[in-house]
C-alpha cells in the first residue's frame, strides 16, 4: 500500500535534523540582540554537529575567555560527543550499542559507566510509564522504516508487526553498574537510545561546563536544552515554545535556571498513507505509531535525558493519560494538542512556575 503516501522526515537518521519549530531557542532574539548587538554582552557561541543534528552552545559573561579557549571549548565539546556516539549510536556499526545489538548472547555484556547508567535511566522511566518508553522498540522502528535503514513508506501486515513485537520488551534488558554491564534475555533483543540520547548528550555537555567552572550557559542538542545561571544581559536564560506550525511563532517563553527542557513531536518526523499519519514514535503495547492529536510535549526537569525520555513516553501516553501521569509525578509539562487546524494546550500546574510573565498563551500570539 505505497499509494498516497508521502513522507515527511526533517529529523532523522544520519540526515541534518532542523531545529524543531516548537521550540526556537530565543538565542539573541529574547537574550538581548532585540536591543542590538553591545559589546561586551553579547554570548560567546560555539556551534556544531552531533547525533544527526546540530549542538549550540552560548556562554554569557565568562570575564577570560579568550578566543584560544573557546577554540578549546569547542575541541573538547566535540570528542565529548564522539565518544559518546562510540558509547550509545546506533548510526555507528562499531559504538557499544550496536556491539550489544548484534551479539547474540545473554550473559552481561561489559559497556562504560555512562551506557550502563543510561539504560538503568530508559529502564525507570519505562517501569514509571508501564513501558510507553521502551528503548527495546528498535525492530518496530525499522520495520515502520523510522530507523538507520530507511524503509519503504508501506504499512506493514498484522503479522508481522506481532512477529516484531516478540523481539521487544524493556523487561528483556537490564543494566547493572559494577563493574559496568548491560544483558538481553534473548538474543535478538536490541537497543536503540535515540529517544533518550540527545538529552543524555546536553547532561554531559552541561557536566562538562560545569567543571570548567562556566557558571552562564545555554545548551542545546537538535531542540533538547539545558541552562545555567544567566545570559549576557544579566537575565535568566529565555526560551520560546511555538505551536507546531509556523503560522503561530513563539507563544509560550519559559525561563531557565539549572534546568533541562526537552519537546518531543509527532508532527516532524512522519510519514502519511491514505491520510493517516504515521509518526517516528512507536507505542510498544500495540506495536504501531501513536496516532492521536498530541503534537507535541515539552518536559522541564532537573535531568535532561529524564526530561527527553518522558516527553517521549507521554506523546506514547497521550493526551489524557499522559497528563494525569505527568501531574501524578508533579513534572512541568505542556502539551499541545491538535484541533483539526488549530491548537490547544494543556500545560501542568508545575509548567506554570517557568513561564515568563504575559507569555502565557501560545495561539495567535507572533
Ligand atoms: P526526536 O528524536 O524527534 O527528538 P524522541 O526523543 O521522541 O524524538 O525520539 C524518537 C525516537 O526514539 C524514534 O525515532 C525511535 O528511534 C525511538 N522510539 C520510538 N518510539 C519509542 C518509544 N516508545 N520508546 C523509546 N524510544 C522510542
Ligand atoms: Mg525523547
Amino acid at each position: 500500500m505505497t499509494i498516497d503516501a508521502k513522507r515527511h522526515r526533517s529529523r532523522t537518521g544520519r540526515a541534518l535534523r532542523h531545529l524543531p519549530a516548537v521550540l526556537l531557542v530565543a538565542m539573541g532574539l529574547l537574550a538581548g540582540t532585540c536591543s542590538g548587538p553591545r559589546e561586551g554582552r553579547e554570548p560567546t557561541v560555539i556551534d556544531g554537529l552531533t547525533m544527526g543534528t546540530t549542538y549550540t552552545v552560548q556562554i554569557a559573561k565568562h570575564p577570560r575567555l579568550s578566543a584560544r579557549s573557546v577554540l578549546q571549548i569547542k575541541k573538547d565539546l566535540d570528542s565529548l560527543f564522539a565518544q559518546i556516539n562510540r558509547e550509545m549510536s546506533i548510526y555507528d556499526n562499531n559504538s557499544e550499542i550496536s556491539r550489544f545489538n548484534r551479539s547474540r548472547k545473554t550473559d552481561w555484556f561489559a559497556v562504560s559507566h555512562s551506557t550502563a547508567e543510561l539504560i538503568n535511566e530508559a529502564l525507570t522511566v519505562s517501569k514509571k510509564t508501564e513501558g510507553a518508553f521502551d528503548v527495546t522498540v528498535g525492530p518496530l522502528v525499522n520495520l515502520w522504516g523510522f530507523g538507520p535503514k530507511t524503509g519503504n513508506l508501506t504499512v506493514p501486515g498484522q503479522e508481522k508487526i506481532a512477529e516484531q513485537m516478540s523481539h521487544c520488551g524493556y523487561r528483556k534488558l537490564s543494566a547493572r553498574l559494577a563493574p559496568p554491564a548491560i544483558r538481553k534475555t534473548t538474543g535478538n533483543v536490541s537497543c536503540d537510545l535515540s529517544a533518550i540520547a540527545k538529552g543524555h548528550g546536553v547532561d554531559r555537555a552541561a557536566a562538562y561546563l560545569d567543571s570548567a567552572q562556566i557558571d552562564d550557559y545555554l545548551i542545546e542538542i537538535g531542540g533538547e536544552i539545558k541552562a545555567r545561571g544567566t545570559n549576557a544581559e544579566n537575565q535568566p536564560w529565555q526560551v520560546g515554545i511555538a505551536a507546531p506550525d509556523s503560522t503561530f511563532g513563539v507563544g509560550k517563553i519559559v525561563s531557565l535556571n539549572k534546568a533541562a527542557m526537552a519537546t518531543s513531536g509527532n508532527y516532524r518526523n512522519y510519514f502519511e498513507v491514505a491520510g493517516v499519519r504515521y509518526s517516528h514514535i512507536i507505542d510498544p503495547r500495540t506495536g504501531r505509531p501513536v496516532t492521536h492529536d498530541l503534537a507535541s510535549v515539552t518536559v522541564i526537569h532537573d535531568n535532561c535525558a529524564y526530561a527527553d525520555a518522558m516527553a517521549t513516553a507521554l506523546i506514547v501516553l497521550g493526551p489524557d493519560a499522559g497528563y494525569d501521569l505527568a501531574v501524578r509525578e508533579g513534572l512541568a509539562t505542556l502539551m499541545i494538542v491538535r484541533e483539526g487546524s488549530t491548537y490547544s494546550e494543556k500545560a501542568t500546574p508545575r509548567f506554570a512556575r517557568f513561564v515568563s510573565p504575559g507569555r502565557e498563551r501560545i495561539t495567535g500570539e507572533r
